[in-house]
């Protein structure tokens, strides 16, 4: 490896937003002078001194960055082999990685002289995120949520409205993100002149994955810094949760390069392994295009996207980001599976032994890191993606424990 010239992997995606075989921009034909000057209206914002300089202060005066990388030592010592360390995007305001994202692509809308701002939010938290940094903006904001998800996620509800948001119910399907997704594309295409679409995660056609990929490498980038001064090294491996894949391919991207740095992802396992009962896209999915892109995607035989069940809201969705199929294609990436379960216990772990309550999302990462920080030796470093804080998923967790018959 080391006498090879390096492979860039950097340069991707193509000019027509490919990964390898994945990625693409399938959209109706209205949508597509409008996916174009997103594009050039993101790649001129990336030159542009005064953009960059504007969303590096409110990264620091607004989210709170840079975001500590905390050594784990007593789950550490509790696994007893690789010293853990945790990239701590719990403590950004609204308490996960999604604001990154949407700061970013709300200066871009500005930019872009628009005044309307349509999101999509499955359990909730990108739609807080979005009517976080509208509020702050004084955009109109309107979020399409399904009914099923607006139930279950009641106080994120609250928090959108409260911060000025018009949550709309959608009804279609299975009333849950996918189609709350479709409607948000919709709502786009009636309105494209006044109205950006901010897509929160790694997801949708060219350009919004490489898009939301460069808002959200500012994760790995203050990570390699940051173990370079604690550790003088690079980490062994670095471990992230994969819902559409945001925080993940944050995390990695600024690693890619780097032949001895393992990059896994983690996603959710749910029940079992039957289709319907999990979000394993890459164990149980095939290639095919849902919204926007090509990529692995639970489905069954004809086609018809499957159900997808996780304990994790945020990690139940059928397909994964472009980016992502690529780096398992070319391995560069691995991608593993965590079960509920014992998703729920890591989750009880952290919060016990290191005084930190990790989302459920992440708890998919840290319940992977145990497992393999007791195959490693003390010499040998990981660092987990905290993408979220889990105060969002104390009901969850008490009706499981309520379920599994605990108090
Ligand atoms: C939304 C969310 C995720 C999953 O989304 P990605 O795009 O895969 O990062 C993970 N963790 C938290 C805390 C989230 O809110």
């Amino acid at each position: 490896m080391q006498n090879q010239t390096p492979r860039l992997i950097h340069s991707q995606p193509n000019a027509k937003g490919w990964f390898g075989a994945y990625g693409g921009r399938f959209a109706p034909e209205t949508l597509m002078g409008p996916l174009l000057d997103l594009e050039a209206a993101f790649y001129s914002a990336l030159k542009s001194e005064e953009f960059k300089a504007e969303l590096q202060q409110l990264l620091e005066e607004f989210v709170g960055r840079e975001t500590p990388l905390t050594y784990a030592s007593r789950l550490t010592s509790y696994c007893g082999g690789a010293k853990i360390y945790l990239k701590r995007e719990d403590l950004t305001h609204t308490g996960a990685h999604k604001i990154n994202n949407a700061l970013g692509q709300i200066l871009l809308a500005r930019r872009m002289g628009k005044k309307r701002i349509i999101a999509e939010t499955g359990a909730g938290q990108h739609g807080v995120a979005t009517a976080t940094v509208a509020a702050r903006f004084g955009m109109e904001c309107v979020i399409y949520m399904g009914k099923v998800d607006m139930e279950r996620q009641a106080p994120n509800v609250q928090r959108m409205r409260l911060l000025g948001a018009k949550v709309v119910a959608v009804v279609a399907g299975t009333q849950t993100l996918k189609d709350a997704v479709s409607e948000a594309m919709r709502d786009w295409v009636t309105h494209v002149n006044e109205s950006y679409y901010l897509l929160g995660s790694a997801l949708g056609p060219h350009p919004y994955p490489t898009m939301v990929r460069e808002f959200q490498k500012i994760i790995g980038e203050e990570t390699r810094k940051q173990i370079l001064q604690k550790e003088q090294r690079l980490p062994d491996e670095l471990i992230a949760c994969v819902g559409g894949g945001s925080n993940a391919i944050g995390f990695f991207y600024p690693f890619l390069d780097d032949p001895t740095v393992a990059l896994t992802g983690v996603e959710a396992g749910g029940r079992s392994g039957q289709l319907g009962d999990h979000a394993a896209r890459f164990s149980g999915g095939s290639l095919g295009v849902l919204q926007g892109t090509q990529t692995f995607i639970l489905q069954d035989q004809v086609g018809q996207i499957a159900t997808t069940h996780s304990v994790s809201a945020g990690l139940d969705y059928a397909a994964v980001g472009p980016e992502h199929a690529w780096l398992h294609d070319i391995h560069r990436a691995n991608y593993t599976f965590v079960r509920d379960q014992e998703a729920l216990e890591a989750f009880h772990l952290l919060a016990r032994i290191e005084g930190i309550i990790p989302a459920l999302e992440s708890s998919h990462a840290i319940a992977y890191a145990i497992r393999r920080a007791r195959e490693l030796s003390p010499h040998q470093l990981l660092a987990v993606n905290l993408s979220g804080r889990g105060d969002k998923d104390l009901n969850t967790v008490l009706e499981e424990e309520l379920k599994n018959g605990h108090r």
